[in-house]
């Protein structure tokens, strides 16, 4: 596959450290508040990235942290009157349940700051050995102009970078391009003893000492939004090497995802236009949420748009009702000496998915993946509307089809569903209206139908008995 590297702003063939073997890291969220739709992007697309390499065969080793300890937490702990370890627990557990909702897969490890404190202790000492940092009353500071390689990764000159760097009150640097690894105690804050008094770390050199400890000095792929690229990434490029000192780049692949906008602008909490994971799958199905995510380029910029949600949330009841026609259908149409051609059919299938694999390995270009999933879906469609009997190969290869297909884009596959109602409400309504309508009582079956429909379920009425469905609009 061919991944578009930062590092070298072009896109190249990726090939791992080991054969067979992928070590990725995702920078994951600060775990002061729910997440909100922006931050769901890198979770949802680089999950995407991490289902497909191991579909090409790699055994993937996906880390994403958890910054559980920096001065959003201590201040929204402050404020909340609870502990900032209390605060990271509530906050933890509430992103897993909303990247379960949006089809987010658990990392191979989600590691803590606070919980590696001994890990970040070694890192910093490690930089400090080899020159590349000193200590400052107490807080030690990474000495950029000790780094030839510092501004690789964002492609700046140290000169351009000094014109935009400052001074923070409290800081004790010798140079506005230094950045602290480690902080000394303030008062009312978390601490932890280290050679350089009680105290606790920056932020940057968390992921360093973490990638490091799961992942080895010198890994595959890292990510996170463009954000990210400075300076948190070239900073934690500028430790790792420093650190591990064997003259080899801590990543191989640097991949960023662009911004998710709303009116044009990033969404981020500072400039408080966002809107939470969770606000949002109040309103549409989280199944939309992740299919708006994936129907553009990772690295595009996208705007979040009530109309782009709802034209997202049909794409996905198509993609659903196209399955459940299937399951339907294969209840009671099966006949193996209908004169469909399986073999044509057959043909288009393994075409298409060609097609989306090579959009896939094309820098992860889900958007005319999706394209090819649709393919799928109009030549079901059509086959089912077309054929009053199909041969059973017809509904195998078709069913195999859409599990391939939701199995790398993490979309809904045949049991779930996307209603507010579970099934068997819907089965229940569904039998009592049968029941009603056999009965004449018309005014049941019709309150029926309407409830269905207010909740977004269409019923259709067939020789074979009663369909529901998701709504299109
Ligand atoms: P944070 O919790 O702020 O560190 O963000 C977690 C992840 O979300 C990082 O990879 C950020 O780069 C990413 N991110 C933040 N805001 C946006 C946005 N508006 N669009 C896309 N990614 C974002
Ligand atoms: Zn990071």
């Amino acid at each position: 596959m061919e991944l578009f590297n930062d590092l070298t702003r072009r896109k190249e063939l990726f090939t791992p450290i080991k054969e067979g073997e992928v070590t990725f890291y995702s920078c994951g969220p600060t775990v002061y508040d729910f997440f909100h739709i922006g931050n769901s992007r890198p979770f949802i697309v680089f999950d995407v990235l991490r289902r497909w390499l191991e579909y090409l065969g790699y055994k993937v080793t996906f880390v994403q942290n958890f910054t559980d300890i920096d001065d959003k937490m201590i201040k929204r702990a402050n404020e909340e009157g609870i502990t900032v370890k209390e605060l990271a627990e509530k906050f933890i557990a509430e992103y897993y349940r909303d990247a379960k909702a949006l089809g987010i897969r658990p990392p191979t490890v989600a590691p803590k700051a606070t919980e590696h404190i001994n890990e970040i202790i070694d890192t910093i000492s490690k930089i400090i050995k080899n020159g590349h940092a000193y200590v400052s009353e107490g807080d030690v500071y990474f000495d950029v102009k000790s780094w030839p390689n510092y501004g690789s990764l964002c492609k700046q000159n140290l000169d351009d970078l000094e014109a935009g760097a400052r001074v923070e009150p409290g800081e004790k640097k010798k140079d506005p391009l230094d950045f602290a690894l480690w902080k000394a105690k303030k008062s009312g804050e978390p601490f932890w003893q280290s050679p350089w008094g009680e105290g606790r770390p920056g932020w940057h050199i968390e992921c360093s000492a973490m990638s490091s400890k799961y992942l080895g000095e010198n890994i595959d792929i890292h990510s996170g939004g463009v954000d990210l690229i400075f300076p948190h990434h070239e900073n934690e490029a500028a430790q790792s090497e420093a650190a591990s000192g064997n003259n080899k780049p801590f990543v191989n692949y640097w991949v960023h995802n662009g911004f998710l906008l709303i009116d044009n602008k990033k969404m981020s909490k500072s400039e408080g236009n966002f809107t939470t994971a969770r606000a949002a799958m109040q309103k549409y199905p989280p199944m939309a949420i992740r299919f708006f995510m994936l129907s553009a380029h990772y690295r595009s910029p996208i705007n979040f748009t009530p109309e782009a949600l709802e034209q997202a949330a049909n794409g996905v009841a198509r993609l659903k009702n196209c399955i459940d026609d299937l399951n339907f259908a294969s209840k009671s149409r099966v006949d193996n000496n209908s004169d469909f051609d399986i073999q044509i059919f057959e043909k288009e299938l393994t075409d298409l998915k060609a097609k989306f694999t090579d959009a896939m390995n094309d820098d992860l270009n889900t958007a005319a993946a999706i394209g090819d999933l649709f393919g799928v879906v109009h030549l079901v469609n059509s086959s089912l509307k077309d054929n009053a009997a199909l041969p059973e190969k017809f509904f195998e290869l078709s069913k195999s089809a859409f599990d391939f297909y939701n199995d790398i884009l993490g979309l809904p596959g045949q049991d779930e569903n996307l209603s507010e109602l579970d099934e068997n409400e819907i089965e229940n309504l569904i039998t009592e209206r049968t029941n009603a309508r056999k009965a004449k009582n018309f005014k049941r079956s019709d309150e029926i139908r309407d409830f269905l429909k207010s909740k977004g379920i269409t019923l259709e009425d067939t020789p074979q008995g009663t369909k529901w469905k998701l709504s299109v609009n």
